[in-house]
């Protein structure tokens, strides 16, 4: 059977996911219920991508729509999930600066700041050297990691800036692979769904970086 990833549709970038994942042939399911994620017989996708866009709108709309807590047992759980700009904000433990009220699904040991590239007009198309090859990305309001667990390791940096980060079946970018046809980091996401369940170990203290 074709394998389906499911792509968080509250906000963002939504489409520019489906198309590449598509060109990859994959089966998309857009997630806006908990029902969307999760059916009679349990989770309906194999891996998640949660898109950029402004994590504390798409914060609300989780805990609006009801898919916070089950989104956040699907990938604790070990569901495979990539997580880009606003989408690793998401997934961090720790924001350094969240918008009043802000929370995250904290299944990642990583400290983000956000913003930490300047406004939009600062946006760029940056050529990376990651640990999955070079990668051409758009930076665009995008986080930075200021502290990570143990147990993760750095997929990227921007100068001294660490904006990749990986953990298990998670994998977290400051960044928008999408928007520049970059396929590196959904192919990661593909691998880790054809390589089955990861055992989350338990994180250990954090440090800074
Ligand atoms: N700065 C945004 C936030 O904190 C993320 C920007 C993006 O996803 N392009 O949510």
């Amino acid at each position: 059977m074709r394998t389906t990833v499911g792509v968080l549709a509250l906000q963002g970038g939504v489409r520019e996911h489906q198309v590449l994942l598509e060109g990859l042939d994959v089966r998309v399911a857009l997630l806006r219920t908990p029902a969307d994620l999760t059916g009679p017989d349990g989770l309906r996708v194999d891996g998640v991508v949660l898109p950029g866009g402004e994590s504390s709108t798409i914060d609300r709309l989780l805990r609006t729509f009801g898919l916070f807590d089950p989104l956040r047992a699907a990938i604790a759980g070990g569901l495979p999930t990539l997580g880009t700009c606003a989408g690793l904000v998401l997934l961090a433990d720790r924001i350094l600066d969240p918008a009043p009220g802000q929370q995250s699904l904290a299944v990642l040991d990583v400290t983000v700041q956000r913003n930490a590239f300047g406004p939009q007009v600062d946006s760029a198309v940056v050529d990376l050297a990651s640990s999955l090859g070079p990668a051409r990305v758009a930076f665009i309001r995008a986080p930075r990691v200021t502290g990570l667990g143990r147990g993760v390791e750095v997929l990227a940096r921007r100068g001294d800036a660490i904006v990749g980060v990986r953990s298990g079946g998670i994998t977290g970018i400051a960044f928008h692979p999408e928007l520049t046809g970059e396929l590196l980091f959904h192919r990661r996401l593909l691998a880790d769904i054809a390589a089955g369940p990861t055992d989350l170990s338990e994180p250990e203290e954090a440090i800074a970086v």
